[in-house]
């Protein structure tokens, strides 16, 4: 199967494409990911795509299509993208050129969303992620594995948490839009455990 993940910062998405992939086997292909990793690899991709990132600028598409089209073409067991389509000409260019099947949206609301980022914190050491709602380490501050110091990303203040949302609305609105129309969104309530939101995708997919 072939699905699209989509959903705000904090929805727990790539919890629930790596839940996913571990169970049927689909490949799970990230934008941003790929792109990170040319940047880390110094490929002639990742050098010119760094400014637009850095930036926080969407890559231009000349760029993207080619890379997410190379990833896909590898994935004959199926995949969930995530990060892909951003926009509307990206999803004209994916539906064209490879069958999809649902696109799944996590749905969070932005209070929500912003209330898991905020408790967001990472080992300093080992980088390992924690979440003082709902993974938290055993003693507060201190990481279970190395014993290092959990601190927040600079990013994860209620300033740029507010923008990052918004600018997530702002790309994804049409996208969710234009699956709602063709009767292809999945809507599942991401203010759940994760398991329970892992067994309502699993049921709802194997219900159609
Ligand atoms: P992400 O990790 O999904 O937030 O992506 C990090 C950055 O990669 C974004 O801010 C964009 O600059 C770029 N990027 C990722 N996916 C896309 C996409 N589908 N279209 C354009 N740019 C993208």
């Amino acid at each position: 199967m072939n699905i699209i993940l989509i959903g705000i910062q904090g929805s727990g998405k790539g919890t629930q494409a790596k839940l996913l992939s571990d169970r049927f086997g689909w490949k799970h292909v990230t934008s941003g990911d790929l792109f990170r990793k040319n940047i880390e690899q110094r490929t002639k991709l990742g050098i010119v795509v760094k400014k637009y990132i850095d930036a926080g600028e969407l890559v231009p598409d000349k760029y993207v299509l080619e890379m997410i089209s190379d990833a896909l073409n590898n994935a004959p067991d199926g995949f969930i993208l995530d990060g892909f389509p951003r926009n509307i000409e990206q999803v004209l260019f994916l539906v064209d050129n490879f069958k999809i099947d649902y696109a799944i949206l996590l749905d969070l609301s932005d209070e929500k969303a912003i209330e898991r980022l905020m408790a967001r914190r990472n080992c300093k050491i080992c980088k390992k992620d924690y979440n003082v709602l709902f993974k938290k380490p055993k003693v507060p501050g201190i990481c279970d594995e190395c014993g290092g110091e959990l601190v927040q990303r600079d990013d994860d203040n209620k300033d740029a948490i507010s923008k990052r949302i918004e600018k997530f609305h702002n790309e994804t609105n049409k996208v969710i839009d234009f699956f709602k129309q063709k009767d292809m969104l999945i809507q599942v309530n991401a203010d759940l455990p994760l398991q329970a939101i892992h067994e309502d995708i699993a049921s709802r997919l194997k219900g159609k």
